[in-house]
């Protein structure tokens, strides 16, 4: 099955991981392996690829090329993702020459609404109505079905609030449907929620899981703004979402780090939103507060060893650094205000130009307690806006 018969032996320099898709996430994979000595070598598709400067071989081609499965499938001893829309063919096609974690079929299934959502229901798995629809009038019966607020999201390739539209209930299918620009949507009704909350589990080879303490996420403009950890929630809340995070991963078949993002009900109930069959944005604060990373921890569930311990080791606040943090695209921030707080730690993506609001980096701000790690987080942000405002 393998074109390389050898070892997952880490150190062992005939390994190397393959890994689809360079970005942030790559980038910083790429990084945890550096540090045992994994050789990786990371397949660009064609896009932005901070993790270019990490891996220890690129190749910068599109998913479609057929040279550069070739070239990924001659490098590669396993393969993992850390971007889940590359193409099904391209999936299928690696995993006929090495073995892929997650599974071809797993990422299918998160990397499209539609399959996914229709996932959740199958198995049981908590999660807000929703239909699927592809056409006007599919989508005029889903809104009279649904009867009030919902969002209308495509089925395929959205992120971060893209390709999303909020409804009242009230507009005319008609012109809600010629707006929109996908011919396969989910109609999703609105859900009120209290917070949003997300949990990474891992599965290794032998379906043992572990689970992190769920965050507690805020967005600014749709994107991730802070994730804070411990979440502010119940014991039993946190015990819920972590066990249905797990039932997840096991539907799935999973294996490797997977985060399971929800919405939280006034009333204490949890409803799953989307799964991300990778590291996840949520996860950063891992790399500075938690026993293992959720790198490492991708790392161990491919490569088939036992799985770390996703222990707390001190309350943390994760916040992004998106471009609009940069006085200029090329101009960088001051970050004086980041490294007089001892407890703060920089990550930053390499990216060359801050354009609009894209994500150039993180920082975990450690503290004795949640509400400590936010008020400074929140006046890091603040002071960087204003800096990047006043230039
Ligand atoms: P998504 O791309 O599905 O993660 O959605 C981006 C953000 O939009 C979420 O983090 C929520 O803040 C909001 N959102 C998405 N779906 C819903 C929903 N059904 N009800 C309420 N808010 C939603």
């Amino acid at each position: 099955m393998s074109c390389h018969p050898s070892t997952f032996e880490i150190g062992n320099p005939d390994f190397t991981l393959g890994i689809l898709g360079a970005g942030q996430l790559g980038r910083m994979l790429a990084l945890a392996a550096r540090r045992m000595n994994v050789r990786t070598v990371v397949w660009t598709g064609g896009l932005e690829a901070p993790a270019v400067e990490l891996a220890n071989h690129v190749i910068d081609k599109p998913f479609d090329d057929p040279e550069a499965r070739r070239e990924f499938c001659a490098t590669a001893t396993l393969a993992t993702v850390e971007f889940e829309n590359i193409p099904r063919e391209t999936l299928d096609s690696v995993s006929r020459c090495m073995q892929l974690f997650p599974s071809p079929d797993a990422i299918a299934i998160c990397q499209n609404r539609a399959r996914e959502k229709s996932f959740l229901r199958e198995h049981g798995i908590p999660c807000t109505w929703f239909a699927v629809v592809s056409s006007v009038e599919e989508l005029a019966a889903a809104m009279k079905e649904l009867n009030g607020p919902g969002v209308l999201k495509t089925a395929a390739f959205g992120y971060d609030g893209k390709g999303q539209v909020k409804l009242d209930g009230k507009e005319d299918p008609v012109a809600v449907w010629a707006a929109f620009e996908a011919d396969r949507a989910v109609l999703e009704g609105f859900v009120p929620f209290e917070k949003e909350l997300s949990v990474m589990v891992a599965r290794g080879s032998d379906g043992t899981m572990v689970t992190y303490d769920p965050a507690e996420n805020r967005h600014r403009h749709h994107i991730l703004d802070v994730s804070i950890i411990p979440a502010r929630v119940s014991d039993e809340v946190s015990r819920q979402a972590q066990e249905i995070a797990k039932s997840v991963a096991a539907a799935l078949d999973y294996r490797g780090i997977l985060g399971v993002e929800f919405f939280l009900l006034p009333n204490g109930t949890l409803l799953v939103n989307e799964m991300a069959p990778r590291p996840h944005n949520s996860g950063h604060h891992t790399i500075n507060a938690c026993a293992t990373s959720q790198f490492e921890q991708q790392l161990r569930a491919v490569c088939g060893l036992p799985l770390g311990s996703t222990r707390l080791l001190s309350p943390v606040v994760m916040l992004n650094l998106l471009g609009d943090m940069w006085p200029a695209e090329t101009i960088l921030p001051d970050w004086t205000p980041i490294f007089e707080d001892g407890e703060t730690f920089l990550h930053l993506y390499g990216k060359r130009r801050a354009i609009g609001r894209r994500k150039m980096g993180h920082v975990n701000v450690l503290g004795a307690t949640a509400e400590d790690c936010l008020k400074r987080a929140e006046a890091l942000k603040s002071l960087l806006l204003e800096q990047a405002k006043r230039s």
